[in-house]
Order: structure tokens, then sequence, then C-alpha cells
């Protein structure tokens, strides 16, 4: 049996939890560089506003009827969703982390009769301990139990939680699921779907298996079996740690200062060094590519991606830096605005699993000593108290307007109470 919990309009919620003013009121939280809607309260979908919509489309309505418009603070947001996660891991017997603000979960060995009061149960703990509403859907896989997280958003009657393993009850409720909310039908399916007359998931699976191969792979013939109620995608314990760790982000302007790309590269391929040694990991590759804004014409474009082959695999912020910022410097063109910027390291392995280079000439013991250091200075005192000079002391230039608090990761930032 598998479950899925699903935070609650997420990051609406966690900027809830530390301002209660905003319950019952529309409330938006707008994606980096506040350009689109990524989480919208109720009340805000109740007035129509849709997900992604760009901000500025929406500025009249907005202010008639008075939304509060948040940037995205992901420093709440990740600190939030660690709590809620840490939470599910106490729960239940098993949990894969699938985004920031969802989980599945591992239920083998629950009793039937028990899988009620556990899902019921969950929601309301996590409510309590972390100010979070997260919906709990149960069901024979992970398709289906997509499908009951869902019903939950849709029916408060559930009380967030749905249990869903009567083949009757399934039956009911894939005769009225649109086949474009099924988990893992993208939009070129659907249409597809659509197109021949299949508009809801129990039309889906009263198809052809061999039809559905054909037209939808290997992949859309797992999904036909999920919903069957046949168990397709396996439970992941992702305890495991990433192959790859990527940073990357689109800047507010097009930069054209060479200069502050290189800084903002430094500073990717130091994000990317911090969460490799978090998870013990070192990288023998990284991946470094900067683009001009493809929206804009009339401006010259380019692509350019550096594969970069360390001769040592290596977890050190330095390294990671210089060799990024160097190999970004030898394909940086002038003339060019660069719109977005990013680093990726994979060919990743424990550290002290790989074997060594003979011919380092490095005190690797002196760098593991310098990087712990350097972590643990940034952990107590909050991030970037120490980094690497190649990052400048330029900040990024993000449009960040309307951000609300760290209040839980930053001491200053921390909530007050007059009493
Ligand atoms: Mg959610």
């Amino acid at each position: 049996m598998f479950g899925l919990a699903d935070c609650n309009n997420f990051y609406v919620s966690c900027e809830r939890v530390f301002n209660p003013s905003l319950n019952g009121i529309p409330v938006v939280v707008l994606s980096n560089n506040d350009g689109c809607v990524i989480s919208r309260s109720n009340e805000a979908k109740d007035i129509g506003i849709k997900m992604g919509e760009p901000i500025f489309k929406i500025r009249d309505l907005v202010k008639k009827e008075n939304v509060k418009v948040f940037s995205s603070n992901f420093a709440l947001y990740g600190d939030m969703s660690w709590r809620v996660m840490e939470r599910l891991r106490l729960l239940f017997p098993g949990i894969e982390v699938y985004s920031i603000d969802e989980a599945f979960l591992n239920l083998n060995g629950v009793k039937s009769s028990e899988l009620k009061n556990m899902a019921h149960n969950a929601t309301t703990v996590i409510k309590r301990e972390t100010g979070i509403p997260v919906s709990i859907g149960v069901s024979k896989t992970k398709t289906l139990s997509k499908i009951a997280a869902k019903l939950c958003k849709k029916y408060p009657a559930l009380n967030n939680s749905c249990v869903m393993i009567e083949k009757r009850d399934i039956s009911k409720v894939l005769q009225k699921f649109p086949i474009e909310d099924i988990w893992g039908i993208g939009r070129q399916y659907s249409k597809m779907l659509q197109s021949n007359n299949i508009d809801t998931a129990w039309k889906f699976i009263q198809c052809n298996p061999d039809w559905v191969k054909s037209k939808m792979s290997i992949v859309g013939l797992k999904t036909y079996k999920e919903l069957n109620g046949e168990p397709s995608f396996d439970f992941e314990d992702n305890t495991q740690d990433k192959k790859q760790i990527c940073t990357s982000r689109s800047f507010a302007n097009d930069l054209y200062e060479h200069e502050e790309i290189i800084m903002a590269v430094a500073k990717f391929a130091a994000s990317c060094a911090q969460k490799l040694r978090k998870q013990r990991g070192v990288a023998s590759r990284a991946v470094v590519f900067v683009l001009t804004n493809p929206f804009k014409d009339n401006t010259p474009r380019d692509y350019r991606s550096i594969v970069i082959n360390f001769e040592n695999a290596t977890d050190s912020t330095f390294d990671i830096v210089r060799m990024c910022t160097k190999a970004v410097t030898s394909v940086l063109k002038s003339g060019y605005g660069y719109k977005k910027a990013g680093v990726i390291l994979s060919e990743i392995s424990i550290k002290g699993e790989t074997p060594g280079n003979l011919f380092c000439d490095k005190d690797l013991l002196a760098e593991g000593r310098l990087m712990k250091t350097l972590d643990e200075i940034n952990a107590k005192y909050g991030r970037e108290t120490l980094y690497s000079a190649s990052q400048g002391v330029y900040k990024m230039r993000y449009n960040m307007n309307m951000l609300s608090p760290r209040f839980t990761t930053i001491w200053d930032d921390i909530i007050k109470v007059k009493i």
C-alpha cells in the first residue's frame, strides 16, 4: 500500500504559520524574481488567480481584492519542508521525499483497518507540530495515492485524508477524474488521448494495453497499470544521495558585465559544493552553462555549456569554484546579455570510497578540515558568513520586494512576541 503526503498550498501555508493575519484572505507567493504566481491560498484560487500567472497581468485584481503578495522565501520553505518530512519519517514505516512539499509513504505491513486512522492521525500531528496543513491519500499504487490526495483538496469533508482501496470506490473516482490531472501524463499525451476521446482516467484504463504501449511507451503503460491497481512504480527510499547536484538561476536583468556573471557562477559552484559535502560526496565532473535571453528578439543569442573533468574527485569549495569560474571565463563573449547561468556536479561518489591520486600533492586532510570549519561557521552564523572571494561582494540582483522574514533560520528574523 502506498500513501502520498502533500502539503496544502505549501508556500502560502509557510507564510501563514508565522503570520496568522494571512488566514482566510487571498495570498499568493511569486517565483524567483517576482515573476509568476507559484502558490495560492484557496481564497486566491476562488477569485480566479491561476497557477503560473505572471503577476503583472493581475495587478488590478490584486489591488481590488487586496491580495497579499510575497516573494519566495526559500530559506523559510526549505526549513519548513524539512520539519514536515522529519515528522513523516517518525509516523510512517518509510518515506520517499518527492518534492519540497510531497512525499510518498511506504505503508507495507500496515493493516488495512488501520490506514484511515494512521493517515488522519498524521495530518493532525503535522498540523499541530509544524503548523502546515497536509493532505494524505492512500491507495494501492503511487499513481492512485496521488489521486486520493487530490480528492482531499477537492472535498473538505474528507478532512485532509482519503483512503481509496475498495475497487468500487476507485472505479467511481476514476470515472470522473480528468485525464490531464493524472500523475505522469503530460500535456502532449493528454492532448493525444483527448483527441481519441479518452478524457477520464476510467476511459484510459478501458484501452487496450498494447495500444497504450505503442502510443505512450513503457512509462505510459506503467501509469495504465498503476491506475488498474497494479504497482509499477517502486518505492524509492531516497535516504539515497543525489547523483547530480545543480544550482542555476535566471538573473533579474540581462548581464553584460563578465565579472558579474563569473561571480554568479562562483556562487552557484560554492552552493553545489556545500550540498555535495552535506551528502558526504565528492564529484569528478562539473558542467557550467550560460545562456542569453531566449525571449528577446534582435539581440545576439548564445548558449554555452562546458564540461570539466576533475583530475581528482573533490568536495572543496575552492577547487570547484576555481575550475568553474575558469571555464565560464573562457566562453563569455562581449556584447551578449546573459540571462541565466548554472553549475551541475556529477560523477558523484562517497568520500573515502574513491581511489586517491598518487600524484596529488595537496594536503587533503587540511583541506577537509578547512571545509568542515567553513560549513560549521556558516551553519552557526548564517549562510555565506564565510565565502570564497571569487563570489565577490556583489549580491545577486533578484527582484524580491515582498520577502517575509526568514523566521526559522536567521537569528535576527526570529519572531518577537510582546508580553
Ligand atoms: Mg502541495
